[in-house]
């Protein structure tokens, strides 16, 4: 049989040629990452490092961007390496009202520490308002600057809970992430 994600399509037909074929394509996995931030007081939110006008703002230690605080789960998820929470307590005061492009650009380089390729990165936003979808480009090439990938590489959605739940009452936004990287 042939491989058809091997750059070579070499054919397989042994253990051995398996093993290569894996060892071409290295160790390939995905990470999640998951993070809520309650609204108050505010007239903007910070949402994957953008700052979007808005009656309300995200309450939280740093800035409360939850895309970016997902995103870095996801990669530290990746490399099973803690959580954001344990790199950055938010019980350290060096870290109040903190721009989280920070925090991705540290885990950023934990990959690129370990030798990795981030290949893609996908977020999920959850909230009925703000409207993401005018600042969704914005916020994909912003994370693309900050992770340093091509804005095809960086995926943005997001969809309402149906007036569901504690971003259907408008309490809160929540964001989902996935990271997939390519490790030696
Ligand atoms: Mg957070």
């Amino acid at each position: 049989m042939t491989f058809p994600g091997d750059p070579q399509n070499v054919k397989l037909t042994t253990a051995e040629d398996f093993a290569r074929a894996q060892a071409a394509q290295g160790d390939m996995r995905t990470g999640m990452g998951f993070d809520v931030h309650a609204f108050g007081d505010g007239d903007h939110v910070m949402l994957g490092g953008i700052a979007i006008a808005h009656s309300r703002g995200l309450t939280g230690h740093s800035d409360a961007d939850v895309v970016l605080h997902a995103l870095v789960d996801a990669i530290l998820g990746v490399l099973a390496d803690g959580d954001i929470g344990s790199h950055f307590p938010p019980s350290d005061p060096q870290w109040r009202g903190a721009s989280s492009d920070r925090f991705l650009a540290f885990a950023v380089q934990r990959v690129a520490a370990r030798g990795g390729r981030i290949a893609h990165l996908d977020v999920t936003i959850v909230c009925e308002a703000p409207k993401i979808g005018p600042h969704r480009d914005a916020i994909r090439r912003r994370i693309a600057a900050i992770a340093d990938l091509a804005p095809d590489r960086v995926a943005v959605k997001a969809t309402t809970s149906e007036g569901l739940g504690f971003t259907g009452r408008g309490e809160g936004i929540a964001a989902f992430a996935q990271a997939t990287i390519r490790l030696p």
